[in-house]
């Protein structure tokens, strides 16, 4: 069964954002750098067509770097488009995203013509974070000018250089089944709209197909071999067993296990690990898209 998520208000932000990219020069668009098809809004595309779109894969230190640079190619062959990966709460690469931005729109600069960013991203996605070490100690929030509503709200980051966030919530956008799980396994969903056994074992089948060695050594499991032909609900169970959550008659509470795995996913004490590859995800896109 595949997640369904259907969050309200966006017809509002949607509206907002047309009004708002008017008068922007660089379009920042966060993405969970451990998934990155799956937590793009392809609204987000539609509403900035022809401006220029710096692609920020944020939590890169959580991400496995081979398909960081993987997904970085993708993004920098796209018109328009660039792509850096950070840690948020760094400050130095953070500043790497405001020497990108002068490379986007290399006309804006100086007080008279400032450079106008929009920052976008996904609920969890990291943005506050970002805005926040840019922010540094020398800028401002200037949300109490007249003139400019809490949602349209206004960080200089220098004189010359102003952040804007999104106004309203970017919510996710659920366009292929493998997304639902993989925003749900990185916490970007809401608990209510997913079954944890359920996504649990949808992480274990990417986990075994790329990352068996960090598995085994995590959760100390046999050779991968051992595991062939079996189901992810096996590969659950043994796990459950290694970490004692146990029910009477020596049956393994799923539950629990699922909850450990999804946890130690998005803790990163797994490993560094990222769930797609830009591949699999231009495959499940032409598999078909949910209705
Ligand atoms: P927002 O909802 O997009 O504003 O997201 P937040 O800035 O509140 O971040 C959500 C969570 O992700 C917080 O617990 C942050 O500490 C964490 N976070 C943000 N950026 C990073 C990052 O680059 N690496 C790691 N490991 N955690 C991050």
């Amino acid at each position: 069964m595949a997640i369904q998520w259907f969050p309200g208000h966006m017809h509002v932000t949607k509206k907002a954002v047309i009004d708002r990219v008017k008068e922007i020069d660089v379009v920042i668009e966060l993405l969970d750098a451990r998934l990155p098809g799956s937590s793009a809004n392809p609204m987000l595309a539609e509403l900035t067509l022809g401006k220029p779109a710096l692609k920020v894969l944020n939590k890169q230190d959580l991400a496995d770097p081979a398909r960081t640079a993987l997904w970085m190619a993708h993004y920098n062959a796209l018109p328009g488009t660039q792509a850096i990966a950070l840690d948020a709460s760094e400050p130095a690469p953070a500043q790497r995203l405001v020497q990108a931005c002068h490379g986007l729109a290399p006309n804006r600069g100086g007080m008279a013509k400032p450079m106008r960013v929009l920052v976008c991203g996904i609920p969890n996605v990291g943005k506050s974070t970002l805005i926040n070490t840019l922010k540094g100690k020398r800028a401002a929030k200037t949300g109490d000018e007249a003139g400019i509503t809490r949602l349209e709200q206004r960080i200089t980051i220098a004189d010359d250089f102003y952040l804007y966030d999104t106004p309203g919530m970017l919510w996710p956008r659920i366009i292929v089944p493998q997304s639902g799980y993989h925003l749900a396994a990185s916490g970007a969903v809401g608990r209510n709209a997913y079954e944890e056994e359920e996504v649990a074992q949808e992480l274990l089948a990417v986990l075994r197909r790329s990352y068996f060695g960090l598995l085994q050594a995590r959760y100390r499991l046999g050779a991968a071999e051992v595991f062939e032909g079996q189901d992810e609900e096996a590969l659950l169970t043994e796990i459950g067993r290694k970490r004692g959550t146990l029910l009477g008659g020596g049956r393994v509470n799923l539950q629990k296990a699922a909850e450990i795995v999804i946890y130690e996913f998005r803790a990163g004490t797994l490993g560094r690990i990222t769930l797609e590859t830009p591949e699999e995800f231009a495959q499940w896109l032409a598999a078909g898209q949910l209705a």
